[in-house]
C-alpha cells in the first residue's frame, strides 16, 4: 500500500492487485463496539522508538501513535495448581502504537489512493515474463481470468505465497527460488486472542495487563486498548501450536482463552462487550505449509546477489520479508518499499 502511495504521489500508473476482500494482509483491526471507528488489533500492534520510519508514515498519515499501557505490576502463571505470581518488577520497554489500530493506517492509505487502481479479491494466478513486459493474470469475482501487461513488477506477498503463483519462479533468477522458498513468513502461524472490556479492571487494580504464562493457552497477555484511554482490551499470544489448534474449533479455544483472563485477572474478565481470535494459520493468503511448525524466526533474506538481474527485469520486491533491516516487522516492510523507489529507476 506504501508502494503504491509513493507511485500515486510520482503520478506513475499502477495497478494494485489484492487476493483477498479487504486490503491490510497480516494488519487487521476489529472495532470495540459496533458504531466505534476504532480498533483493537489482531495482527501487528507495535512498532519501537528506533524505527523511524514507522514514526514517519504514522505523522504524514496523520496518525497519532500514543505508548504502550506498562505502568502496573506483572502477573506470572506458573503452573494451573500454584497461584498466580504478582510482581512490580518491570514496565517494560517503550511501544508505540496506532491509535484506533493499525488498520488506520490501512484506511488512511487507501483514501489516497486513486480508487480505479485498487482492486480488491483479485488474486494472481500467473506470472509470465517477455520481451515487453510482465504479464499478470489475476482472478475476478465472478471467476474470470484477466491479463494485465505491466513493465515494472511489483510483489509485495509473502515470500513463499510468491512460490505459489505459476510461472514466476520459472521467470527469476537462478537460485531465488530456492531463497525464497526458504525465507519463513514472519508470526504466519501465530494466533491472537483479543477482548474488550467496558473499563480497564486491570489497571484500576494496579495491574498493567502483561502476564506471562506456562498454563496458556495463552502464553503472554497485554494491555490492549485501542488508543491510551478507551476502547480497554486485553490481548494474549495463544501458545498452543498451530497443528494443535487445528483440531479445536475457534469456540473452544476463544472458551479457553477467557477461562484463563478469568483465572489470572477475576470474574470481571468473564463478560467482555466483544471477543475476537484471529488464527493466522488459517489464513490461506498469508501462510504456508512451510511455515506451520517450523519454530518461529526471523526472515532474513538478501537479494543483494540477485539485484543486477532484477533489476534488469524490472522486477521488485516491496514484502517486509524481503528487507534490508528489521526483516518480519511493519518497519521492515517500509525498508523494502524505500529500497523500490531508490533503485527502480521509476523515481527521477
Ligand atoms: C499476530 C501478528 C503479530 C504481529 N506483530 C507485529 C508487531 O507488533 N510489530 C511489527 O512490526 N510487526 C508485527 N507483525 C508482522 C507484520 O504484520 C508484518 O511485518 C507486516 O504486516 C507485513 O506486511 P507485508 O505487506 O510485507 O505483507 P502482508 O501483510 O502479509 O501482505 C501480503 C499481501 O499479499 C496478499 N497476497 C498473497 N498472495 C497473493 C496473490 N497470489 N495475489 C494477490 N495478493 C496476494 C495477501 O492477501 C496480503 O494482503 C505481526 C504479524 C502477526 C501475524
Amino acid at each position: 500500500m506504501v508502494a503504491a502511495l509513493r507511485l500515486e504521489l510520482a503520478g506513475i500508473a499502477y495497478v494494485l492487485l489484492e487476493a483477498q476482500p479487504r486490503f491490510g494482509g497480516r494488519i487487521l483491526s476489529q472495532p470495540v463496539a459496533a458504531d466505534a471507528g476504532f480498533g483493537v488489533d489482531l495482527g501487528p500492534t507495535w512498532f519501537w522508538p528506533h524505527q523511524q520510519r514507522m514514526q514517519r508514515l504514522c505523522a504524514e498519515l496523520g496518525r497519532a501513535v500514543f505508548a504502550q499501557h506498562v505502568a502496573g505490576d506483572v502477573l506470572y502463571q506458573q503452573s494451573s495448581t500454584q497461584p498466580v505470581q504478582r510482581s512490580g518488577a518491570g514496565e517494560g520497554m517503550l511501544s508505540y502504537r496506532v491509535e484506533g489500530g493499525t488498520q488506520s493506517l490501512i484506511a488512511a492509505l487507501t483514501a489516497r489512493l486513486d480508487p480505479a487502481r485498487l482492486h480488491v479479491g483479485r488474486p494472481i494466478a500467473r506470472i509470465a515474463h517477455g520481451d515487453d513486459g510482465w504479464y499478470v493474470t489475476s482472478e475476478d469475482a465472478a471467476g474470470a481470468l484477466r491479463q494485465i501487461r505491466a513493465q515494472h513488477l511489483v510483489l509485495a506477498a509473502p515470500p513463499r505465497k510468491l512460490l505459489q503463483i505459476n510461472g514466476l519462479a520459472q521467470c527469476l533468477p537462478v537460485g531465488l527460488p530456492a531463497a525464497l522458498a526458504a525465507t519463513p513468513t514472519w508470526m504466519a502461524a501465530q494466533a491472537k486472542f483479543v477482548a474488550v472490556y467496558p473499563a480497564p479492571f486491570w489497571r484500576q487494580d494496579g495491574l498493567s495487563g502483561q502476564v506471562f504464562s506456562r498454563v496458556g493457552p495463552m502464553v503472554e497477555i497485554h494491555d490492549a486498548s485501542a488508543t491510551a484511554d478507551t476502547g480497554f482490551a486485553l490481548f494474549g499470544f495463544i501458545g498452543v501450536p498451530a497443528e494443535v489448534r487445528s483440531q479445536h474449533s475457534a469456540e473452544a479455544l476463544q472458551d479457553a482463552c477467557l477461562r484463563q483472563l478469568v483465572s489470572v485477572f477475576g470474574a470481571q474478565a468473564a463478560t467482555p462487550d466483544v471477543s475476537y481470535l484471529k488464527d493466522w494459520a488459517r489464513d490461506a493468503w498469508i501462510v504456508s505449509d512451510h511455515d506451520i511448525g517450523e519454530s518461529p524466526r526471523h526472515p532474513e533474506l538478501d537479494l543483494s546477489v540477485w539485484l543486477a538481474q532484477l533489476h534488469g527485469m524490472q522486477l521488485h520486491f516491496v514484502g517486509s520479508e524481503i528487507a534490508p533491516d528489521e526483516g518480519g516487522y511493519l518497519e521492515g516492510a517500509l525498508g523494502s518499499v524505500e529500497t523500490f523507489t531508490r533503485t527502480s529507476g521509476l523515481f527521477v
